[in-house]
């Protein structure tokens, strides 16, 4: 896409229409590029960087030489391999509008929207602020997927705008989610108490990690604090996959060797303890 010089462009790194996870109904989820955290067991590690990256993969060459060895925006087209990848797109609030647009009857059968997602949206708020006025103006439902590392007066800027939080909770302790995420909470729960105050809409969504979310100590924290907090629901995340290949290919340490997956028995045993605690609670989604 040519964009105009000094025209206002947002670094996204993927579009997803027909999702059924990231909120009610057919959503189109839109991934920014840039994230202030780097949890560890991260699935989408291309959003981590803001700018736009370019990958190779030794495996898939087959050193047929057309890009004489230079690897970059340029070459990446002609190889023929699909050696050489470039992650993110800059992209104008027209031309994304157009793309959320076109499964509006989609959104309005199913009340399902758009949902900006990453990496983290709130980094882009200028953008995201334009993007989610264009779709308040044509009745489209907003959802903003966030980490919740942002400062107030961005959560501020957008609040009206979004119909939806999906506001991602890791853990209570703040050591450890400085020791998991590379960040302190301390922002992150201050910013869901100013949220939940307002009555903002907001799904709660914990990603249940083996022996490091999923502990007994944490669960009862999250149980705890969220009693404090005015949410609609609570969505378990369960992780099947994780990117190690992606990990190498962008040449970022990994910490992880791979994600084991929970099993349905713990997965029960979580669900009823916010259950109990009286909160709606969905796993997956
Ligand atoms: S064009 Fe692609 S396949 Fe050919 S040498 Fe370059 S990276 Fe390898």
């Amino acid at each position: 896409m040519t964009i105009e010089k000094n025209k206002l462009t947002g670094t996204i790194f993927n579009i997803q229409r027909f999702s059924l996870h990231d909120g009610p109904g057919i959503r189109t989820t839109v991934f920014f590029k840039g994230c202030p955290l780097r949890c560890i067991w991260c699935h989408n590690p291309e959003s981590f960087d803001k700018s736009i990256q370019v990958t190779f993969d030794q495996e898939k060459c087959i050193e047929c030489d057309i890009c004489k060895g230079v690897r970059d925006i340029s070459t990446s087209e002609r190889c023929p391999a699909n050696a050489i990848e470039v992650i993110g797109e800059e992209i104008s609030v027209e031309d994304l509008y157009s793309e959320i647009e076109k499964d509006k009857g989609y959104y309005e059968t199913s009340n399902g929207g758009v949902t900006f997602s990453g990496g983290e949206p709130l980094m882009q708020s200028e953008f995201l602020v334009k993007i989610l006025k264009k779709c308040n103006e044509n009745n489209i439902h907003t959802a903003v997927d966030t980490c919740g590392q942002a400062s107030k007066e961005v959560f501020e800027k957008v609040n009206d705008l979004v119909d939806l939080y999906l506001y991602d909770m890791k853990f209570i302790d703040n050591d450890l989610h400085e020791k998991y995420t590379g960040s302190s909470n301390e922002k992150i729960l201050e910013n869901l108490k100013y949220l939940s105050d307002k009555n903002i809409r907001i799904f709660i969504r914990l990603p249940l990690i083996p022996g490091i979310t999923d502990t007994e100590k944490n669960i009862t924290e999250v149980v705890e604090y969220l009693k404090r907090i005015n949410f609609e629901q609570i969505n378990l995340l369960s992780y099947h996959g994780y990117a190690k290949n992606k990990y190498i290919k962008l040449g970022i340490n990994v910490e992880l060797d791979q994600l084991e997956t929970i099993s349905e028995s713990r997965l029960e045993e979580i669900k009823n303890k916010f259950v109990s605690a009286g909160f709606k609670t969905v796993i997956g989604g």
